[in-house]
């Protein structure tokens, strides 16, 4: 064995040194093994935990090879495309995508074979912009350690879920601005009026300035519906409405559907006399429509009824006391024989508490005027 080139076999040496190397040896080998063992140990935990991640990441995940034979897939994958797991391993990611993005679903594996995360949006797998939980996927590569790419992940894009919930964010701005338009005539709705007519009050309070109301009412409306019907009814509240918007339009003024067959205006700095002037010319406007209407008592033509109350504001004044000082004058126009104009100035700012107790509105001082 001494002509032997090659180096000894150490167990061919094991005499007593040498078994005790060997033991050495073995403890060490036994150290080893207790070491992989562990690290096992904590591979397992973090695949489960993987595992788990990836079932109960609550978004659909599917992996693929690089040719779409799928591998595997989440609880979400199952659940969203209706097959168990076990099924849809072995198929195609074709299955999942209907048949007329299958173009676009090959075209995306050949970028994601190159690596290419393909995820824009024009690349949209599923478009169904109106679903609200409508997604869209994107395909990303999987690499190995070495950075190959041995397969493709498709799953629910969460930049695309950003652009969706962008989305969502316009249209309720969208359908809060509707929310403040009358559908019928397109003018502001009652909501919208009442917070107009805060802000007005306010701002009048704070300025001492003149605001007006008016209140508008079609006159014999429900006989106008029982004559003609309730499509002519709408039109003929759309007329209307037009005829209103036309006369109030000074930058503040608002004009609203108020409910029903009613409307109001809101008249930022303007007085009385000026307020009285709009109303009758808005009556006037009204009646030259010309609709006609075979059931009013009062005129062949559609007509309305307007109370008009005004006041310089002040911060004793409360804003329900125009409203209804408006309402009364309305009330006032339909009990005197309707198709007319009735207003009020409401009193000015009192000079002590007494007074402020009698501030009675001075429907006779001011008013009511006729039409
Ligand atoms: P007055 O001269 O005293 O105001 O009598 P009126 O018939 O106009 O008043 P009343 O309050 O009795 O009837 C209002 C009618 O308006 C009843 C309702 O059917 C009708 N109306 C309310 N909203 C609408 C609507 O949006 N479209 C149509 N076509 N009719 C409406
Ligand atoms: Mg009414
Ligand atoms: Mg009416």
């Amino acid at each position: 064995m001494s002509g032997n080139p090659e180096p000894p076999a150490r167990v061919s040496d094991a005499e007593p040194e040498s078994f005790e190397e060997c033991t050495n040896e073995v403890d060490s080998l036994r150290e080893r093994l207790r070491l992989v063992q562990f690290e096992l140990e904590q591979c397992e935990g973090a695949l489960w935990q993987l595992s788990q991640l990836f079932h109960r990441v609550g978004l659909p995940i599917v992996i693929a090879d690089t040719e779409g034979c799928i591998t595997d897939l989440n609880a979400e994958a199952e659940e969203r495309w209706g097959k168990p797991r076990s099924e849809r391993i072995g198929g195609r990611l074709h299955d999942l995508v209907p048949a007329d993005r299958h173009a676009i679903l090959d075209e995306m594996l050949t970028r994601c074979r190159t690596g290419e995360r393909v995820n824009d949006v024009e690349r949209r797998l599923w478009d169904r912009p109106r679903d609200v939980r409508s997604t869209w996927m994107a395909l990303s590569p999987m690499r190995d350690q070495h950075g190959a790419v041995t397969g493709v992940v498709l799953a629910e894009d969460p930049r695309e879920l950003k652009a969706t919930g962008r989305l969502l964010e316009t249209v309720n701005e969208e359908l809060r601005s509707l929310a403040l338009v009358d559908g019928l005539t397109q003018l502001a709705n009652r909501r919208r009026f009442e917070r107009a007519y805060e802000r007005e009050f306010g701002r009048a309070a704070r300025q001492r300035e003149w605001l007006s109301l008016m209140m508008i009412d079609v006159d014999y409306f429900k006989d106008f519906n029982d004559a003609l019907g309730h499509a002519a009814g709408d039109a003929c509240l759309s007329a209307v409405a037009q005829s209103l918007a036309i006369i109030a339009r000074r930058p503040g003024d608002l004009v609203a559907r108020y409910g029903g067959e009613e409307f109001v205006v809101i008249l930022p700095s303007t007085d009385a006399r000026g307020a009285l002037g709009i109303a009758e010319r808005a009556r006037a406007a009204v009646l030259a429509n010309r609709t006609r209407h075979p059931a009013s008592k009062v005129s062949e033509f559609v007509t309305v009824s307007i109370g008009v109350a005004s006041a310089r504001v002040h911060p004793a004044l409360s804003a329900d006391r125009l409203r209804t000082a408006a309402d009364a004058c309305l009330y006032d126009a339909k009990r005197e024989g309707r198709n007319r104009v009735r207003s009020v100035m409401v009193a000015s700012e009192p000079k002590d508490s007494r007074e402020a107790a009698d501030d009675a509105e001075s429907r006779g001082a001011d008013g009511p005027h006729s039409a």
